[in-house]
């Protein structure tokens, strides 16, 4: 069996010159931009979008990564495009927020409209067969992912297998989170998808990654590294080595093993450049823990909701601006307003609560972050 080859070269800082550079390099040691785009190609950019947040905050792929991804497609003589579903807000509006905007400008690059979704069977699909995708990425020839490196309160981590889910255009988004309530079905569902998408290659900025309340409320945290594969999850599994997590505690790993996505099994995989062991982040904020799976039944679900950690509101940041609960998938919401009084933060039900994380994902003041109960630390000791 051939080994999956990722690529690590080391970027202190978000300089185009260096950035420019260093993705280079990377796309030589895997193969070579030729390898992947012909010219005349229609070739979609799919960077990490996840909301409107200035590039420092490290929420969503930083504009120089996106410039050298851009300018190596056009060198290369594609027609290139980028476009992501934001949680809220239109693409154009995102990108301009996130910086990127200016940069597709210069570049001449358009705005995909991942908007409007087209149906897509996938017979061979783990578990789900069948997927409504943003027609921007079906039509073009081929898609380059652009994923950003933060922990996940979902998935742990996110990187090159999440980053598909925003092909997925708007609210639809929540009915995967309402409908795949278990984290790993969550995550197989994932992997059905980027095995439907088919995206030809992926590069990771993880030049400064996000830990703690991640993908949104977290903190930077330097790597200084771009990485390069053609494979998600190594690249996803070699990420994890650089942020010491166990890549069997991501959902997305044995499913995208079992689908022929990739492999997270450190002998299949080479890794071709800078040595790993200078970029390890020993105590990269992470929850070092297997995922819990969402139990079923009325007495298993009553002990999940004692035992899964919660989604907790701070009164003191919280804004009152109701996003939260119009993200939340369940209905009746699991997380209101109490007694309609929209002077006051929500409240949880944990009842009710699927435990999707979607609240904590999208609360713009990083209000909401995920705690342990007591039961749960003891259970889970
Ligand atoms: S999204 Fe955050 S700030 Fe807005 S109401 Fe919910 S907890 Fe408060
Ligand atoms: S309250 Fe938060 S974690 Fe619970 S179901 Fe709603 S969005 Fe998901």
């Amino acid at each position: 069996m051939n080994k999956s080859l990722v690529a690590l070269v080391a970027c202190d800082i978000y300089d185009d010159t260096l950035v420019y550079e260093a993705v280079k390099k990377a796309l030589g040691l895997v193969a070579g931009i030729e390898s992947f785009v012909k010219p005349g190609e229609k070739i979609v950019v799919k960077p990490n979008l996840l909301i409107g947040s200035a590039p420092e905050k490290c929420v969503s792929t930083h504009p120089t990564v996106f410039r050298a991804a851009c300018k190596i497609m056009l060198e290369a003589g594609a027609i290139v495009s980028a476009g992501d579903s934001p949680a809220f807000g239109s693409t154009a509006l995102v990108m301009r927020m996130c910086g990127l905007a200016p940069v597709a400008d210069e570049l001449g690059v358009t705005i995909a409209d991942f908007s409007k979704g087209i149906e897509v069977s996938h017979k061979d699909g783990l578990l789900v067969k069948h997927f409504t995708i943003a027609a921007a990425v079906m039509e073009a020839d081929g898609l380059v992912s652009l994923p950003k490196l933060k922990a996940h309160g979902l998935c742990r981590m996110t990187g090159a297998v999440k980053n598909q889910f925003g092909c997925v255009p708007g609210m639809q988004k929540t009915q995967y989170h309402s409908r795949l309530a278990d984290p790993w079905d969550f995550g197989t569902m994932l992997v059905d998808l980027n095995m439907a998408i088919k995206p030809r290659l992926y590069i990771m900025d993880a030049v400064m990654a996000m830990e703690g309340n991640g993908p949104r409320g977290g903190k930077p945290r330097k790597i200084g590294a771009i990485l390069v594969s053609t494979d998600p999850v190594a690249l996803d599994a070699v990420a994890c080595k650089i942020i010491n997590l166990d890549p069997e505690f991501v959902p997305t790993m044995a499913p995208g093993e079992k689908a022929g996505l990739g492999t997270y099994h450190v002998e299949n995989i080479e890794i071709v450049g800078d040595k790993i062991e200078d970029f390890i982040c020993k105590d990269f904020d992470v929850v070092r823990k297997p995922k819990e799976h969402a139990t079923r039944g009325r007495v298993r679900a009553y002990i999940n909701n004692r035992i899964s950690p919660r989604p907790v509101i701070d009164e003191m940041l919280c804004t009152k601006c109701g996003i939260c609960i119009e993200h939340c998938p369940v209905m009746p919401k699991a997380v209101d307003w109490i007694e309609g009084d929209k002077t006051k933060p929500p409240r949880h039900n944990y009842n009710r609560c699927i435990r999707c994380y979607c609240c904590q994902e999208l609360c713009p003041e990083g209000a909401i972050s995920i705690k342990e109960t007591l039961l749960g630390k003891v259970f889970f000791r």
